[in-house]
């Protein structure tokens, strides 16, 4: 007979103190409090079972959100499986850039490309409700888990499968293009601790510079007239993003910093 406050006792001494209880009402189904007004309830054999597999495959690193299934990002709750990126929080700056270019340029339609969970694409359709929010990926599957996740949350976005621009026709122009590509270096040592997310949405195999310099060639022929790109990239890639955009066709680049004071975010501007 094991009691909740014995099973996570013995959780405990493997794994972090705060993670042991949100896989503990995660599978329950329940909210912190009840594991402290419950503690003496006898967790059944196979509840038992399945906690300690929980707690084993976060033993041998498995992120949380795809222990448990779910991310918040910007204050919403996302599906999350191992075909996607987990969201991470310094992607909200990209959605806080957005919202206020919102305020100073009306934003008819945007597109996010690389949309993987769907994070960025589903927060600017809810947060924007006059503005039309289209998102492609490559990935069938992370199109899938997208589209799931723009249905739960009820964000009326048009997903498509592409290979960055390939897909999309000629003659379809957005006001605003983001996306936060797979950027990190092959050789960066955050990649050994990021084995479970997919390789393909971490990083291009060559100097995770590729992805970015495809976007900002293939933009200005989607863009409307005065339009926006927006990428998210590495802390040490602000300046060769900015030297990507050497065509005259953009304006002057401009780079944002995150929370933690990194460059983050760089978007230009297509002359008009
Ligand atoms: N757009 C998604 C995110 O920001 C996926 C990004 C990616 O897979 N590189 O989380």
């Amino acid at each position: 007979m094991t009691t909740i406050a014995q099973a996570l006792d013995k959780a405990y001494q493997s794994i972090d103190r705060f993670e042991a209880k949100l896989l503990l009402t995660t599978l329950l189904g329940k909210g912190r409090t009840y594991l402290i007004t419950h503690d003496q309830e006898v967790l059944d054999e196979q509840t038992l079972d399945l906690y300690e597999s929980l707690i084993r495959r976060r033993q041998k690193g498995e992120p949380i959100p795809y222990i448990t299934g779910t991310q918040e990002f910007y204050g919403r709750p996302f599906r999350v499986n191992q075909d996607v990126l987990i969201p991470r929080p310094d992607t909200e700056t990209l959605i806080e850039i957005v919202l206020s270019l919102s305020k100073k340029h009306p934003i008819r339609t945007l597109l996010d490309m690389g949309t993987g969970s769907g994070c960025i694409a589903i927060t600017l359709a809810l947060e924007l409700s006059n503005t039309q929010v289209t998102a492609s990926d490559i990935s069938q599957e992370a199109l899938s888990i997208a589209r799931e996740n723009a249905a739960t949350l009820k964000a009326p976005v048009r997903f498509f499968e592409s290979d960055w621009f390939e897909s999309i026709h000629e003659l379809t122009l957005f006001d605003v293009i983001v996306s936060n590509p797979p950027y990190i270096h092959p050789s960066d040592n955050h990649l050994l601790n990021l084995t479970y997310e997919p390789a393909s949405a971490l990083t291009d195999g060559v100097d995770g510079l590729k992805a970015i310099e495809k976007i900002i060639q293939g933009a200005p022929g989607h863009l409307n007239r005065a339009g926006f790109l927006l990428l998210e990239h590495g802390w040490d890639q602000a300046q060769a993003v900015r030297s990507l955009f050497n065509s005259n066709l953009w304006e002057t680049p401009q780079t944002i910093k995150d929370l933690a004071g990194n460059d983050r975010v760089t978007m230009s501007r297509l002359r008009s």
